[in-house]
């Protein structure tokens, strides 16, 4: 819909389309004709739909400039979104010249009072400051006429209910109410009857921004046991194709060292890599050369490759977004995928943070013991075995040997022979060549002051830290590598799996997934 079908002045409309704005979003759409009628209103979108501009225009639309006094009231969380509507409701109510205030705690009052004091139409401010100013009876509510709850769902997370209450209560009670909110909990609904009168709820469903064919996976685990929880995974899941993603360009190198020192076929791009050296890489992973490509997060932006079966996040992405990029390189083209992101117990508010934002709950993973990749391992070997026995160009080659196989014979009981092969065959986890990687500080987390997990990631980029505790060491040489025609003769056939859990056994403990008949 376009703006100009909705009934707003001129001078609102004309400020619109300066914006850039061409259509409304569907929060917009629905809930500026109900305001604009003077109804209350509740609603809910996903952050970054619009929801500022959705009670910002009909608000502005409503002010009168010529009465020099606060006409609507905005309450949000933080100090970073009160700036940040008053910056919108300013840009939109400029021609009509509507004065608009941000008050915050912080940051000087006395200079806060002023700019009140110099005039104001509309004051956005967060709860403690809204407050201060009342008590100082420097900010003047009695001609309020629309009250606007924004990021409801924020304040009350932050504990501010009380202090909306109080605030509220100094607005005069004939006036419209307004909320928004990515989401709507039970108290937020409370409000709503406690607070306005027959609210129209207007919600707009969140999209579902990760693929449904992924089935995303976190397993929690201390730092220093992530490499091997993570290899141990992949033998038991033998992942056709999957991408490891590490967080630094050092995580990369020593994560595709790691894996090769235990056989995998892995390799790694990242910015220091020159472009032939990626594309090389890239070609030889579409060309099956590779099983396992390891790579950050901007080595692997737009990356087009198909039939990716599993994602690892071995750091669990910077921001949420990072995460939606990464589980997309797997479960396309209509094809199932799984992604397994690794989490220190102290990166747990990230897992929420990206949870937020896909609107999916990942099922949490035991991680596999060495045992039960042994087990795997084994049963992949046996497999081998029967399968290499009946192929043809395969017997053709024990012609070669058959002088010494005799001989063996008289030597050897046939178990002790096959002992053998099955030795060589499976590497024992006991014999696993150690791979230390380097520590990086996990993630700390701190929930987000900001809104919108601004405070986390700004906390996040200066804790990037941990390179001058560099550790490593390279695994032990004595180590015979895996057959690679081996691992891929025996990829795993049955992709199907048995998930007997649901998004709320998270809680409740760990899903154990059904190992026995892959
Ligand atoms: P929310 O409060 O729902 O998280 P915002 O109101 O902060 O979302 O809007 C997110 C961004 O989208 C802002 O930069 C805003 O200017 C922009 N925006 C809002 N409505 C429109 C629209 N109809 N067309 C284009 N951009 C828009
Ligand atoms: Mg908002």
């Amino acid at each position: 819909m376009k703006f100009t079908e909705l009934n707003l002045s001129e001078n609102i409309q004309a400020a619109v389309v300066t914006a850039g704005f061409e259509k409304a979003s569907p929060i917009q759409e629905l809930t500026i004709p109900l305001a604009l009628e003077g109804k209350d209103v509740i609603g809910q979108a996903q952050t970054g739909t619009g929801k500022t501009a959705a009670f910002g225009l009909p608000t502005l639309n409503k002010i009168s400039t010529d009465r020099n006094v606060i006409q609507a009231l905005v309450i949000a969380p933080t100090r970073e979104l009160a700036v940040q509507s008053q910056e919108e409701l300013f840009r939109f109510g400029r021609d009509k010249g509507v004065k608009v205030r941000s008050v915050y705690g912080g940051s000087s009052i006395e200079k806060q009072i002023k700019a009140l004091k110099s005039g104001a139409h509309v004051v956005v401010g967060t709860p403690g400051r809204l407050l201060d100013l009342i008590k100082r009876k420097a900010l003047k509510l009695d001609n309020v006429e629309t009250l606007i709850l924004d990021e409801a769902d924020e304040m009350l997370n932050m504990g501010f209910l009380e202090d909306i209450e109080a605030i509220i209560s100094r607005v005069p009670e004939n006036r419209q109410t307004l909320l928004f909110s990515a989401t709507m909990p039970d108290a937020i609904k409370r409000i709503g009857v406690k607070f306005m009168r027959e609210p129209e709820h207007v919600r707009i469903e969140a999209k579902e921004l990760t693929n449904v064919n992924v089935d995303q996976y976190y397993v929690r685990v201390k730092e220093h046991e992530k490499f091997d929880t993570m290899t141990r995974l992949m033998d038991v899941d033998q992942p056709e194709l999957s991408i490891v993603f590490g967080r630094t360009k050092r995580r990369v190198d020593e994560l595709t060292r790691g894996l090769k020192l235990r056989g995998f076929r892995a390799e790694g791009i990242h910015g220091d890599l020159d472009q032939n050296k990626r594309l090389r890489v890239i070609r030889d992973f579409k060309n099956d050369q590779i099983d396992i490509l390891v790579a950050t997060d901007v080595a692997a932006r737009g990356l087009d490759i198909s039939g990716v079966t599993h994602v690892y996040n071995y750091d669990i992405p910077q921001d949420p977004e990072s995460y939606v990029h990464r589980i997309g390189r797997t479960g396309r083209a209509g094809k199932s995928g799984e992604s397994i992101t690794f989490v220190s117990p102290n990166e747990m508010g990230y897992l929420s943070m990206i949870e937020k934002l896909t609107k999916k709950a990942m099922k949490g993973l035991k991680p596999a013991t060495a045992e039960e990749a042994f087990q795997a391992k084994k049963k992949v070997a046996l497999k081998k075995i029967e399968r290499d026995f009946k192929d043809e160009s395969i017997r053709a080659n024990f012609e070669k040997f058959k002088g010494d196989a005799i001989q063996l014979a008289q030597e050897f009981t046939p178990e002790e022979l096959a002992l053998y092969v099955l030795s060589l065959t499976v590497q024992d986890p006991e014999s696993m060549p150690a791979v230390e990687i380097a520590r990086e500080k996990p993630l700390p987390f701190k929930p987000s002051g900001g809104g919108k997990g601004k405070g986390a990631r700004g906390n996040r980029d200066r804790n990037r830290g941990g390179r001058d505790n560099d550790r490593r060491r390279g695994g032990r040489r004595d180590f015979k590598r895996r057959d690679d025609k081996f691992k891929k003769d025996n990829r795993r056939q049955d992709n199907k799996k048995s998930h007997k859990n649901t998004s709320s056994e998270k809680k409740t403990g760990f899903v154990i997934r059904n190992k026995g008949e892959r």
